[in-house]
């Protein structure tokens, strides 16, 4: 609940998962070798690198994209940098050349040099880069079009229909699945496509006390999909019991919307209404 509206939600979960398992295994100490904390949920191959080398002092380096950007350009590289067989081949090649004697350095220098000199967008200050002798796309006068840009995906548009039913002091929320988008979270019962009230009520075992009124559209942008929202909102009285359990909805008073249940920002615009 603290937590809502600020994102990220799976990285908390793990966050909290990693330090219980750093209690549980490790007796409350940070494992310092990059193989244990990869082991550590939410702990990827980059932030494992970037810890172990920096604070633990272990030669290994921390392929992020501006590290990623160098490569390509040192070495002319042409393929996707989206490619794990292209972050494969660039944290071999950083690995042979990372000094053992102060690695958290190294990596925080190519990252400055990534973000500072060597620019994603626009030209690179090639005329200020410590490395200008030994870049290949530099040395061939096309560091501007190295690396290929990767055609972006549109993102996916998901339409729904946001139900805001309320039950005198109560409203109907739902708990959202373990996994995916906005996993664990709660939300107002929502539907894809256009709106069947009706048959969602059949189905939850709540019978309307009033016509649903319609609720103004919203939208919210994920990084890889959009929902495209319109409302409804209706007064209901539950029928059936059973049935309504089993489609996972439960009542919630409005006032535990703000001391209990963490409603995503994505229904904002609807959670205001209530
Ligand atoms: S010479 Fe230019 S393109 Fe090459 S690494 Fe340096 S800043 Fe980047």
């Amino acid at each position: 609940k603290l937590w809502e509206g600020l994102g990220y939600y799976s990285r908390v979960r793990n966050l909290h998962r990693a330090a219980v398992m750093i209690e549980d295994d490790y007796g409350g100490v940070m494992p310092g070798k990059s193989r244990e904390l990869l082991a550590l949920p939410g702990i990827g191959p980059y932030t494992a690198a970037a810890i172990a080398s920096i604070a633990f002092g272990e030669a290994v380096p921390a392929v992020d994209g501006n590290l990623l950007r160098v490569y390509a350009r040192q070495t002319l590289c042409k393929a996707s940098l989206k490619d794990p067989k292209t972050k494969k081949e660039a944290t071999s090649w950083y690995q042979e050349r990372i000094p053992k004697d102060r690695p958290g350095a190294w990596n925080q220098a190519l990252m400055d040099l990534g973000a500072t000199i060597c620019l994603p967008n626009g030209a690179p200050h090639c005329d200020l880069c410590p490395v200008s002798d030994t870049c290949r796309a530099h040395l061939a006068g096309c560091e501007e079009s190295v690396p290929v840009p990767d055609v972006k995906k549109p993102r996916r548009v998901e339409n729904r229909t946001v139900l805001i039913l309320t039950c005198g002091e109560y409203v109907v929320l739902k708990k959202r699945p373990e996994k995916g988008l906005l996993a664990g979270l709660y939300e107002f019962p929502n539907i894809e496509g256009s709106s069947d009230l009706k048959t969602f009520l059949d189905a939850a075992g709540l019978c309307p006390v009033f016509a649903g009124i319609p609720l103004p559209a919203a939208k919210h942008v994920f990084t890889h999909i959009e929902w495209h929202m319109t409302g409804i909102q209706c007064e209901v009285r539950v029928q059936d019991a059973e049935r309504f359990e089993d489609t996972g909805c439960f009542l919630a008073g409005r006032t535990q919307l703000d001391s209990t249940y963490s409603i995503p920002s994505a229904f904002s615009a609807y959670r205001r209404l209530v």
